[in-house]
């Protein structure tokens, strides 16, 4: 996952004064040069990291965090606007033209993941907002291009228009632009050519579709794992092309994640959208707040709630919630939140969503794989219904019992118990710390 040098190191220096009721001028400097280093590793550009480093020591030493109750905390969320700042502050909507279709041109380097975007953005248009999206191969050049949209045009039955290679790209968009008008389908995006280089022949081609299809948007699309090239692909792009907004792609194996804390700093561009995976689904808006917030450790609950939503049965988390209000979560309420969490994806992507989840050691390595749930899900079958429900009567006979029953060891029934114990404790303190809510602005 992105971010995981910077995240760890910032946290590590805003620990020493996040509790602190007094933040000296020395230590706000002592601070931002751990922040300094901890930004040039993750490969931010550096002109950015002088430009942030200097706001916030401005704002971390000025009257507002000296007039605050809680300086230290005061300090952390300076960090944290800044950030969100830095990454463009509010998200940014994609397009809607009020002539319709509305025409992306998606443009980019070759194995960017260009092709493959066309199709996650396509399938994201249709599944939020409702849209009939046109997928455009305009890429003649690469031979595998047309079939690997097209390829994913089935994946996701979805229209796609193809001259093959032997017409010019110009003439492709031209055809496919009056194609969506007639069809009354409302978003055209076109796969543009991508190249090793940037070089002047592709430029002047994209400028010419450009200047025919008039497009409500232009995304670049570049490889997150490629740090501060992918600023600087960027920023040629933005000149010769004028971008409306990147898509980061990859963002899924880039540990440091220079590229998006510098893009928008340096180009001006958005960043509208984050590719986490090479599934079609794998693809995510960029909120820089919700990021900040997941570098400075404080999770990410709101797009947790959002993919909530997208999966679990409402009526289920209504009754869920509840339960655990009053305490009477049981192990059968367990497995079924088990079953509702495997639905929203990798248990690990998500539980890094959390506030307070980088300091769960070995979280990174946690595989849960489904034959492990299916263990899980074995165990708890094996027990009596009295015993899901208080499990504190399981003595060594009936955990010997169960281990029998599902074919488990009693280590591996004594571990669940353990975590399931462990489990209601931490619902318990989060009951808690639900109550203290209104007190404000709280940090784990
Ligand atoms: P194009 O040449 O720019 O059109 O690139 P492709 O769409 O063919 O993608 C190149 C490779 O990157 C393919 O293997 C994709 O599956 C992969 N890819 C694209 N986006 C992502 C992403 O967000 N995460 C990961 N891990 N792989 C990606």
């Amino acid at each position: 996952m992105a971010f995981e040098g910077l995240a760890d190191r910032l946290q590590k220096t805003l620990q020493r004064v996040r509790g602190k009721g007094k933040v000296t001028e020395a230590d706000v400097k002592e601070m931002m040069r751990e922040v300094r280093l901890a930004l040039l590793e993750a490969d931010v550009n550096f002109k950015v990291v002088k430009d942030f480093v200097k706001r916030v020591s401005e704002r971390a030493v000025g009257q507002e965090v000296l007039q605050s109750l809680t300086p230290g905390q005061h300090v952390v969320k300076v960090v944290q606007e800044e950030l969100t700042a830095l990454m463009g502050g509010e998200q940014s909507k994609i397009a809607v033209s009020n002539r319709p279709p509305t025409v992306i041109m998606m443009v980019g380097l070759q194995g960017a993941g260009k092709t493959t975007t066309t199709g996650k953005l396509a399938n994201l248009l249709r599944k939020k907002y409702n849209r009939k999206p046109l997928l455009v191969a305009a890429d003649i050049y690469r031979p595998a291009a047309i079939k690997q949209l097209q390829t994913l045009g089935k994946q996701l039955d979805m229209p796609v228009f193809s001259l093959g290679d032997q017409v010019s790209p110009v003439e492709i968009a031209k055809q496919a632009i009056q194609h969506a008008k007639d069809e009354h389908l409302d978003y055209v995006l076109i796969d543009t050519a991508g190249r090793l280089h940037i070089d002047e022949g592709l430029m002047e081609e994209l400028e010419q579709i450009k200047e025919l299809s008039k497009p409500d948007e232009i995304f670049l699309v570049v490889d997150a794992m490629t740090g501060q090239d992918a600023v600087n692909v960027a920023q040629s792009f933005n000149d010769q092309l004028g971008l409306t907004g990147a898509v980061l792609t990859k963002l899924d194996g880039d540990t440091r994640g220079g590229a998006a804390l510098s893009i928008r700093a340096v180009t001006n561009t958005p960043i509208k959208f984050v590719g986490l995976g090479e599934k079609l689904d794998a693809f995510e808006p960029f909120h820089p707040e919700r990021m900040a917030s997941r570098i400075l450790g404080m999770g990410d609950v709101l797009t947790l709630i959002e993919k909530a939503q997208e999966t679990v049965d409402q009526e289920k988390a209504k009754e869920l919630e509840q339960k655990l209000r009053n305490a009477s979560f049981t192990l059968d309420d367990f497995l079924d939140q088990l079953s509702q969490v495997k639905k929203m994806g990798p248990l690990g992507d998500i539980l890094k969503m959390m506030p307070g989840a980088n300091k769960i050691k070995g979280l990174n390595d946690l595989q849960i794989d489904d034959k492990q749930i299916a263990h899980v899900e074995a165990i708890i079958q094996s027990m009596t219904k009295q015993e899901k429900i208080q499990p504190d009567i399981i003595n060594s006979s009936r955990r010997k019992r169960i281990a029998k029953g599902s074919g488990r060891p009693v280590q591996e029934i004594n571990r669940l118990l353990k975590q399931f114990e462990e489990m209601k404790k931490m619902m318990k303190m989060m009951g808690g710390a639900q109550k203290g809510k209104k007190k404000g602005f709280k940090f784990p």
